[in-house]
């Protein structure tokens, strides 16, 4: 028995099953162990989760995110495969924190399957509480697409900042990031995509990241072009690639608030500066300055409360410089792993007006921490008003061939936009698949021209349906999507971060999500907690649809398609958001409060 199958079978959830070692990945090809597609589909995707390619530690059931697992238990794992074997194309499976807990006759237009995990009443709503239901077995952490069966891998992560930094190029310089220098902490997990991000949108990318292994590691993967020997080194060749205006990312070994402060001195102002180190995390995930990586580790094991001392001192440091650069010019802001949530908290830095950023005619003398904005109020939260948002797709076939044809339709259906033909250029010679052969890229609600009457997700799901019937692709394609949506998601220190109206907590959207998408007739849908930022901090849902080429996934992608991103549209004009008023009126979305007064 391995390490990870001992720590596995000590954690209640037994030893991994025979048949994830035999599938080894979701099953692909054309023939089916099912009823039908709907719950292939299911049972493929449920695998591709656990694809020791996709998963981070899947001997544990972990699919990333901490401890983001996709079944509760091995035995919960064989029973869900069980089940929808057996699954009739008239019955709902239902799914509670990971377990298999009933199965009812419904009808073929309803979901085959319905997921509900780690949710908790809300006085009960916390780690504690948590943690202690799962040491029992009795409730299992999705996360967001762990739970969901709808992770894909680093490819998703990649176009997530991808397009926050086009979305950044569109606001603050009219296009992309060419001729502009980027300044960030991280080249982990998923901060390791940073620079290939900032490179595809054109731009010069300057990471400072304090673990030598991990600039390795995306030099070796080619996330990375360079590495300085010094500041000094990074900041000449920088400044020489955006005079060039060629892309170019280089990382410098040393912390990221050393980093900072060091360029204000040298009156260095980069356009944009962020971060993604693992704020969140004051004692296992972030560095404090004064200390080489061995040495941290050592302050760690022997006097935890002093590092985590020093660790915070440090992200004030690191708030304050990115204050500064902010002050003499620079863009700034956070990329979703609470830095500034942990200076306000940890260093008194309180926002008095929290929720309102930018504090108008604050002293710079007395700055607070959320006094530069997240990344969804700054870049995220416009494209979310126009129910714009991850719409992504993987090929059941497991055949790349199935998503290049779905590449080329795609920039087919909407030759207008450059950024999202740049995008799926950039990701057939950039990104490599894992697992199922899968794409992303963002679509919202209203179509340039809507002479069909169609969502831009409808029109391009329907387009895909059509390639599958008609065998330009070889098997059906699953369609889903990040919780992390226009309308999806109720998360007060990220996706519903300083909500116009003061409803950053209210949590019936996401509810209503999905039961919307239920009725709609999408084949899974799912309710979460706390993806993300923790059990507690947020509740958000997500639904899959299967586009087997017949008349009845035709009928389900024309009403999910609309329904799903029209949620975005409803739930910003609600709030009071122009943008998502404008969008309701040109699409014809009925705000009912509205449109009768
Ligand atoms: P990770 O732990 O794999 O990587 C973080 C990296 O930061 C590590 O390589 C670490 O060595 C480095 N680091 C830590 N402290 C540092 C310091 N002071 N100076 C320089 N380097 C330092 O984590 P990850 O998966 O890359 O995620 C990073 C953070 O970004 C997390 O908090 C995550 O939640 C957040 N995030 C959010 C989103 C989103 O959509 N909101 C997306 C991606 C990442």
């Amino acid at each position: 028995m391995s390490e990870q199958e001992s720590a596995a079978t000590e954690s209640g959830i037994g030893e991994p099953s025979d048949e994830w070692r035999e599938y080894h990945g979701a099953p692909t090809g054309t023939e089916i162990e099912c009823e039908g597609w709907r719950q292939e589909a299911a049972l493929r995707m449920l695998n591709n989760n656990l694809d020791p390619e996709v998963a981070e530690n899947p001997e544990d059931l972990v699919v990333y995110g901490g401890t983001g697992r996709a079944a509760r238990s091995w035995d919960a794992y064989d029973t869900i495969l069980a089940e929808l074997r057996d699954l009739g194309d008239e019955e709902t499976l239902l799914v509670q924190s990971g377990k298999p807990v009933g199965r009812f006759p419904t009808h073929e237009r309803a979901p085959r399957v319905l997921i509900a995990n780690s949710n908790l009443v809300g006085k009960w709503d916390d780690w504690e509480h948590f943690h202690e239901l799962e040491a029992e077995g009795k409730i299992m952490y999705g996360q967001m697409t762990a739970g969901s069966w709808a992770y894909i891998g680093t490819q998703g992560i990649i176009q997530g900042t991808y397009e926050t930094l086009a979305e950044l190029g569109r606001q603050e310089y009219d296009d992309d990031l060419e001729g502009k220098i980027v300044a960030t902490g991280g080249l982990g997990g998923m901060s390791g995509a940073q620079p290939l991000a900032v490179t595809m949108n054109r731009g010069v990318c300057i990471a400072a990241e304090v673990d030598t292994h991990r600039i390795e590691r995306r030099l070796e993967t080619d996330y990375l072009m360079e590495r300085a020997e010094s500041l000094d080194e990074a900041l000449a060749a920088a400044e020489a690639a955006a005079e060039a205006g060629e892309p170019y990312s280089v990382a410098v070994e040393m912390n990221v608030a050393d980093m900072l402060e060091a360029m204000d001195d040298r009156d260095f102002v980069p356009d944009v500066v962020t971060d993604q180190t693992s704020a969140h995390d004051e004692l296992e995930g972030y560095y404090p300055s004064g200390y080489t990586v061995d040495e941290a580790d050592e302050l760690r094991e022997k006097n935890p409360e002093r590092y985590v001392e020093e660790s915070l001192d440090t992200m004030e440091r690191h708030v304050d410089a990115i204050l500064e650069l902010q002050d003499r010019g620079a863009v700034a802001f956070e990329y979703g792993n609470n830095l500034r949530g942990q200076v306000e908290d940890h260093r008194g830095r309180e926002d008095v007006d929290s929720g309102m950023w930018p504090l108008s005619g604050s002293d710079p003398e007395d700055r607070q921490a959320f006094d530069f904005p997240g990344f969804v109020p700054a870049y995220i939260r416009p494209m979310f008003c126009r129910g714009r948002g991850p719409f992504r797709w993987a090929a059941l076939s497991g055949d790349p061939a199935d998503i290049h044809r779905t590449d080329e339709a795609v920039t087919e259906l909407f030759p207008e936009k450059e950024s999202l033909a740049r995008w799926i250029d950039l990701a057939q010679e950039q990104v490599s698949f894992q697992g199922l052969p899968s794409r992303v890229c963002w679509l919202g609600y209203h179509a340039e021209d809507d002479a069909d009457g169609l969502t831009e997700r409808a029109r391009f799901a329907l387009r895909i349906n059509e390639l599958v019937a008609d065998g330009e692709i070889s098997a059906p394609i699953v369609v889903t999507r990040d919780h992390l949506d226009a309308g999806s998601v109720a998360s007060p220190h990220r996706e519903t971060e300083a909500m116009k109206d003061g409803t950053d907590a209210v949590a019936d959207w996401p509810i209503l999500n999905a039961l919307l998408n239920c009725a709609a007739g999408a084949d899974i849908v799912s309710v979460h907690d706390g993806g993300g930022v923790g059990i507690g901090n947020a509740l958000h849902a997500n639904n899959h649809v299967v586009l087997d080429g017949s008349e009845l996934a035709a009928e389900k992608a024309r009403r999910v398609f609309t329904t799903d991103p029209g949620m975005g549209v409803i739930r910003h004009a609600d709030a009071g958001y122009e943008d998502a008023i404008d969008e309701a009126d040109q699409s014809d979305v009925a705000v009912p409060m509205r449109d009768r007064q």
